[in-house]
Protein backbone atom coordinates (compact mmCIF):
# COMPACT_ATOMS: atom_id res chain seq x y z
CA UNK A 1 0.00 0.00 0.00
CA UNK A 2 2.66 2.20 1.10
CA UNK A 3 4.70 1.28 -1.87
CA UNK A 4 1.83 2.00 -4.44
CA UNK A 5 1.46 5.50 -2.76
CA UNK A 6 5.15 6.17 -3.07
CA UNK A 7 4.97 5.18 -6.48
CA UNK A 8 2.04 7.28 -7.52
CA UNK A 9 3.21 10.51 -5.92
CA UNK A 10 6.54 9.92 -8.49
CA UNK A 11 4.08 9.29 -11.01
CA UNK A 12 3.02 12.89 -10.78
CA UNK A 13 5.77 14.59 -10.16
CA UNK A 14 7.41 13.41 -13.24
CA UNK A 15 4.31 14.85 -15.07
CA UNK A 16 4.95 18.08 -13.56
CA UNK A 17 8.35 18.53 -14.10
CA UNK A 18 8.06 17.31 -17.42
CA UNK A 19 4.80 20.17 -17.81
CA UNK A 20 7.48 23.00 -16.60
CA UNK A 21 10.02 21.69 -18.71
CA UNK A 22 7.68 21.89 -21.54
CA UNK A 23 6.45 25.55 -21.16
CA UNK A 24 10.29 26.22 -21.09
CA UNK A 25 11.61 23.90 -23.99
CA UNK A 26 8.64 22.93 -25.98
CA UNK A 27 8.42 19.65 -26.93
CA UNK A 28 11.98 18.13 -28.76
CA UNK A 29 11.95 17.52 -32.46
CA UNK A 30 12.36 13.57 -33.07
CA UNK A 31 13.56 11.70 -36.35
CA UNK A 32 10.63 10.42 -38.36
CA UNK A 33 12.99 7.34 -39.21
CA UNK A 34 13.73 5.47 -36.10
CA UNK A 35 17.13 4.44 -36.62
CA UNK A 36 18.06 0.35 -35.78
CA UNK A 37 18.61 -0.93 -32.67
CA UNK A 38 21.73 -1.80 -33.55
CA UNK A 39 23.09 1.80 -35.35
CA UNK A 40 21.46 3.28 -31.63
CA UNK A 41 23.86 0.66 -29.71
CA UNK A 42 27.28 1.54 -31.96
CA UNK A 43 26.42 5.37 -31.34
CA UNK A 44 25.28 5.38 -28.01
CA UNK A 45 29.10 3.51 -27.03
CA UNK A 46 30.63 6.22 -29.69
CA UNK A 47 29.10 8.42 -27.40
CA UNK A 48 30.49 7.83 -24.10
CA UNK A 49 32.33 10.55 -22.31
CA UNK A 50 32.53 12.67 -25.04
CA UNK A 51 30.24 15.26 -26.53
CA UNK A 52 27.31 14.63 -29.22
CA UNK A 53 29.16 16.25 -32.08
CA UNK A 54 32.50 14.34 -31.91
CA UNK A 55 30.20 11.09 -30.91
CA UNK A 56 28.41 12.15 -33.97
CA UNK A 57 31.86 12.95 -36.44
CA UNK A 58 32.77 9.19 -35.58
CA UNK A 59 29.98 7.66 -36.15
CA UNK A 60 29.78 9.29 -39.68
CA UNK A 61 33.48 7.94 -39.73
CA UNK A 62 32.30 4.59 -39.41
CA UNK A 63 29.38 4.82 -41.80
CA UNK A 64 31.58 6.05 -44.63
CA UNK A 65 34.22 3.51 -44.69
CA UNK A 66 32.32 0.51 -43.88
CA UNK A 67 29.09 -0.66 -46.33
CA UNK A 68 27.35 -2.51 -43.68
CA UNK A 69 28.46 -3.44 -40.15
CA UNK A 70 29.11 -6.86 -41.52
CA UNK A 71 31.81 -5.17 -43.67
CA UNK A 72 33.29 -3.86 -40.24
CA UNK A 73 33.73 -7.45 -38.83
CA UNK A 74 36.64 -8.08 -40.97
CA UNK A 75 38.65 -4.71 -39.46
CA UNK A 76 40.88 -5.12 -36.99
CA UNK A 77 40.51 -3.01 -33.86
CA UNK A 78 43.36 -0.40 -34.60
CA UNK A 79 41.32 0.26 -37.79
CA UNK A 80 37.96 0.98 -36.07
CA UNK A 81 39.84 2.94 -33.45
CA UNK A 82 41.64 5.16 -36.23
CA UNK A 83 38.19 6.24 -37.69
CA UNK A 84 37.00 7.35 -34.24
CA UNK A 85 39.69 8.84 -32.35
CA UNK A 86 38.14 12.36 -32.18
CA UNK A 87 35.22 11.14 -29.43
CA UNK A 88 38.20 9.70 -27.24
CA UNK A 89 38.95 6.73 -25.68
CA UNK A 90 38.86 4.98 -28.81
CA UNK A 91 41.14 1.67 -27.94
CA UNK A 92 38.31 0.64 -25.72
CA UNK A 93 35.53 1.43 -27.92
CA UNK A 94 36.71 0.23 -30.67
CA UNK A 95 37.19 -3.04 -28.78
CA UNK A 96 33.50 -2.98 -27.71
CA UNK A 97 32.27 -2.56 -31.33
CA UNK A 98 34.17 -5.05 -32.70
CA UNK A 99 33.60 -7.33 -29.39
CA UNK A 100 29.58 -6.49 -30.11
CA UNK A 101 30.00 -7.29 -33.88
CA UNK A 102 31.73 -10.67 -33.63
CA UNK A 103 29.16 -12.04 -30.73
CA UNK A 104 25.95 -11.03 -32.70
CA UNK A 105 27.91 -12.45 -36.05
CA UNK A 106 28.51 -15.54 -33.96
CA UNK A 107 25.45 -16.21 -32.31
CA UNK A 108 22.86 -15.14 -34.59
CA UNK A 109 24.45 -15.22 -38.06
CA UNK A 110 23.16 -11.77 -38.69
CA UNK A 111 24.48 -8.61 -37.29
CA UNK A 112 21.33 -6.78 -36.40
CA UNK A 113 19.57 -6.60 -32.43
CA UNK A 114 16.06 -8.32 -33.80
CA UNK A 115 16.00 -10.87 -31.56
CA UNK A 116 15.67 -8.01 -28.65
CA UNK A 117 12.20 -6.42 -30.13
CA UNK A 118 10.27 -9.57 -28.47
CA UNK A 119 11.24 -9.12 -24.67
CA UNK A 120 10.18 -6.76 -22.88
CA UNK A 121 12.13 -3.74 -21.41
CA UNK A 122 14.16 -5.37 -18.26
CA UNK A 123 14.82 -8.68 -20.29
CA UNK A 124 16.18 -6.87 -22.96
CA UNK A 125 18.36 -4.75 -20.71
CA UNK A 126 19.90 -7.61 -19.39
CA UNK A 127 20.42 -8.83 -22.90
CA UNK A 128 21.63 -5.60 -24.03
CA UNK A 129 23.90 -5.23 -21.19
CA UNK A 130 25.84 -8.57 -21.94
CA UNK A 131 27.62 -7.14 -24.42
CA UNK A 132 31.01 -5.40 -23.39
CA UNK A 133 31.16 -1.95 -23.00
CA UNK A 134 27.70 -1.75 -22.73
CA UNK A 135 26.05 -0.14 -19.70
CA UNK A 136 21.74 0.33 -18.58
CA UNK A 137 22.48 3.86 -20.28
CA UNK A 138 23.24 2.48 -23.49
CA UNK A 139 20.57 -0.03 -23.49
CA UNK A 140 18.01 2.17 -22.44
CA UNK A 141 18.96 4.47 -25.46
CA UNK A 142 18.17 2.03 -27.90
CA UNK A 143 14.87 0.94 -26.30
CA UNK A 144 13.92 4.60 -26.29
CA UNK A 145 15.13 6.04 -29.58
CA UNK A 146 15.04 2.34 -31.51
CA UNK A 147 12.15 0.53 -30.26
CA UNK A 148 9.90 3.27 -28.95
CA UNK A 149 9.50 1.50 -25.39
CA UNK A 150 8.39 4.39 -22.72
CA UNK A 151 11.78 4.14 -21.02
CA UNK A 152 13.90 7.12 -20.01
CA UNK A 153 17.58 6.57 -20.07
CA UNK A 154 19.69 8.04 -17.36
CA UNK A 155 23.20 10.07 -17.93
CA UNK A 156 25.00 12.26 -16.02
CA UNK A 157 22.54 14.76 -16.66
CA UNK A 158 19.85 13.20 -15.80
CA UNK A 159 20.80 11.74 -12.85
CA UNK A 160 22.22 14.87 -11.19
CA UNK A 161 19.17 16.83 -11.86
CA UNK A 162 16.80 14.42 -10.78
CA UNK A 163 18.71 14.20 -7.02
CA UNK A 164 18.93 17.80 -7.05
CA UNK A 165 15.08 18.20 -7.96
CA UNK A 166 14.44 15.53 -5.20
CA UNK A 167 12.74 13.24 -7.29
CA UNK A 168 14.98 10.51 -6.09
CA UNK A 169 18.25 10.38 -4.06
CA UNK A 170 20.38 7.84 -5.12
CA UNK A 171 24.25 7.40 -5.37
CA UNK A 172 24.61 6.66 -8.93
CA UNK A 173 22.84 6.84 -12.50
CA UNK A 174 21.82 3.35 -12.68
CA UNK A 175 19.89 3.05 -9.30
CA UNK A 176 18.24 6.43 -10.71
CA UNK A 177 17.25 4.61 -13.80
CA UNK A 178 15.70 1.87 -12.44
CA UNK A 179 13.50 4.13 -9.53
CA UNK A 180 12.69 6.48 -11.84
CA UNK A 181 11.25 4.19 -14.64
CA UNK A 182 9.27 1.27 -12.22
CA UNK A 183 6.29 3.36 -13.15
CA UNK A 184 6.95 5.74 -15.79
CA UNK A 185 4.17 7.98 -16.94
CA UNK A 186 2.88 6.89 -20.48
CA UNK A 187 3.65 8.35 -23.39
CA UNK A 188 6.39 10.84 -22.10
CA UNK A 189 9.82 9.04 -21.76
CA UNK A 190 11.48 10.77 -25.37
CA UNK A 191 10.25 14.14 -24.35
CA UNK A 192 11.18 13.94 -20.74
CA UNK A 193 14.68 12.32 -21.08
CA UNK A 194 15.72 15.42 -23.92
CA UNK A 195 14.32 18.05 -21.94
CA UNK A 196 15.93 16.96 -18.92
CA UNK A 197 19.43 16.71 -20.68
CA UNK A 198 18.66 20.39 -22.04
CA UNK A 199 18.27 21.46 -18.20
CA UNK A 200 21.51 19.75 -17.33
CA UNK A 201 23.37 20.99 -20.20
CA UNK A 202 22.66 24.99 -20.23
CA UNK A 203 20.65 25.40 -16.78
CA UNK A 204 21.22 23.03 -14.04
CA UNK A 205 25.06 22.67 -14.80
CA UNK A 206 27.37 20.42 -12.50
CA UNK A 207 29.00 23.55 -11.06
CA UNK A 208 27.35 27.01 -10.74
CA UNK A 209 23.88 25.82 -12.18
CA UNK A 210 21.66 29.09 -13.06
CA UNK A 211 18.69 28.52 -10.47
CA UNK A 212 17.68 32.29 -10.77
CA UNK A 213 16.58 31.59 -14.87
CA UNK A 214 15.63 27.37 -13.93
CA UNK A 215 11.91 26.52 -14.87
CA UNK A 216 11.87 24.07 -11.70
CA UNK A 217 12.79 26.61 -9.26
CA UNK A 218 10.28 26.38 -7.17
CA UNK A 219 9.56 22.94 -7.09
CA UNK A 220 13.82 22.13 -6.55
CA UNK A 221 14.31 21.30 -2.92
CA UNK A 222 18.70 21.50 -3.87
CA UNK A 223 19.90 23.23 -0.59
CA UNK A 224 22.42 25.01 -2.59
CA UNK A 225 20.84 26.81 -5.17
CA UNK A 226 23.00 29.69 -7.29
CA UNK A 227 21.15 32.84 -7.31
CA UNK A 228 23.69 34.86 -9.14
CA UNK A 229 22.07 36.30 -12.59
CA UNK A 230 23.09 34.10 -15.57
CA UNK A 231 25.49 35.11 -17.99
CA UNK A 232 25.02 34.08 -21.71
CA UNK A 233 26.01 30.93 -22.70
CA UNK A 234 26.57 28.70 -25.67
CA UNK A 235 23.54 26.54 -26.37
CA UNK A 236 23.12 23.45 -28.32
CA UNK A 237 20.08 21.90 -29.18
CA UNK A 238 21.65 18.99 -31.36
CA UNK A 239 21.28 15.67 -29.85
CA UNK A 240 22.93 12.53 -31.31
CA UNK A 241 20.94 9.75 -31.53
CA UNK A 242 17.68 11.84 -33.07
CA UNK A 243 20.24 12.29 -35.88
CA UNK A 244 21.53 9.50 -36.45
S1 LIG B 1 16.68 25.23 -9.25
FE1 LIG B 1 18.89 25.07 -9.56
S2 LIG B 1 19.47 23.12 -8.67
FE2 LIG B 1 17.26 23.10 -8.93
S3 LIG B 1 16.92 22.12 -10.92
FE3 LIG B 1 16.99 24.31 -11.27
S4 LIG B 1 19.12 24.79 -11.76
FE4 LIG B 1 19.06 22.75 -10.84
Amino acid sequence: MLLFFLLNRMKSKIIKINNLLIGRFGFPSRSKVKPTPINTLIATILSQNTNDKNSYIAYKNLKANFKSWNELSSATVTEIEKLIRVGGLAKQKARAIKDLINKLKNQNKTIDLKHISKLNNRDAIIELTSFNGVGVKTASCVLLFSMNRNVCPVDTHVHRTLNRIGLVKTKSADKTFWLLNQNFPDGIAHVFHTNLIKLGRDICKSTNPLCESCPLFKICSFPQKNLKPAKKSNQTDFLLLDNI
